[in-house]
């Protein structure tokens, strides 16, 4: 079983009515969605926004369905002029960019307890979303993908996120849902097509471009399960 996590509505949907022979449950508060999609079983989860939410679905999604990989689809704001707004950015690992104990000598970006700033993504799970965008003609590049509890709209701030992480797109989900599969050892992808660009106009692209972007992704998502 594949499980499939995104932050919002808007982002899950439109996936979910292509799902049959559904199950609901709920579970602290986030409905859990099993059934087939493409012919392949799934279970699919809102999350919520942010890192705390994100956790405690991943972590409920492992416990309670036992998927074998778990994807979390959506939209991100680019880091790159390789990306635009539609393109999608597949994540070869995932880094938190808000968690930052440097005051004390430790880089930015470590995870204390495990010691690590990048986590890896799974390469065949990654290599294969990224192929299926290629077929599909979308624009695709495949690289860091940076989470933190901000919306990132600055320019300052997504030069530090660059300058730290060579981080091709950021959003606020992916490295929490990443953590928790780490410390399951559940394979797991982000993969979010481009919303806005992260910087001074971002308030303005987010709002125009979030439902197109949101459906690029789940295109993805589909395509991908018929493969
Ligand atoms: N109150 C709003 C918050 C949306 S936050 C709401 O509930 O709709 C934006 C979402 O899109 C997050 O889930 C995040 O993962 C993603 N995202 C898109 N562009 C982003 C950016 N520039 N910075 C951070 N996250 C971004």
């Amino acid at each position: 079983m594949i499980g499939i996590i995104a932050a919002m509505n808007v982002e899950m949907e439109s996936l979910r009515s292509h799902m049959e022979n559904t199950e609901t449950d709920v579970i602290s508060g986030i409905r859990f969605v099993r059934g087939t999609l493409e012919g392949k079983e799934v279970v699919t989860a809102v999350c919520g926004i942010g890192k705390v939410f994100a956790a405690m679905c991943a972590q409920t999604m492992i416990m309670h369905y036992t998927p074998d990989r778990i994807i979390n689809t959506g939209v991100a704001g680019t880091l790159t002029d390789k990306l635009n707004i539609g393109s999608i950015a597949v994540s070869t690992a995932v880094v938190q960019h808000d968690i930052d104990t440097s005051a004390l000598g430790d880089p930015v970006g470590l995870i204390s307890g495990i010691n690590k700033i990048e986590l890896p993504a799974d390469r065949l799970l990654s290599g294969q979303l990224s192929a299926c965008a290629k077929v599909m003609g979308i624009k695709t590049e495949s690289g860091v993908i940076a989470s933190g509890d901000q919306f990132v709209a600055s320019a300052e701030r997504k030069a530090f996120i660059v300058d730290h992480f060579k981080a091709i797109a950021c959003e606020m989900e992916g490295a929490a849902i990443g953590q928790v599969c780490y410390a399951n050892k559940v394979p797991f992808c982000v993969l979010r097509a481009i919303s806005d660009s992260a910087d001074g106009s971002s308030h303005m692209d987010y709002p125009t471009f979030v439902k197109m972007a949101a459906e690029q992704s789940v295109a993805l998502v589909r395509r991908f399960m018929r493969c």
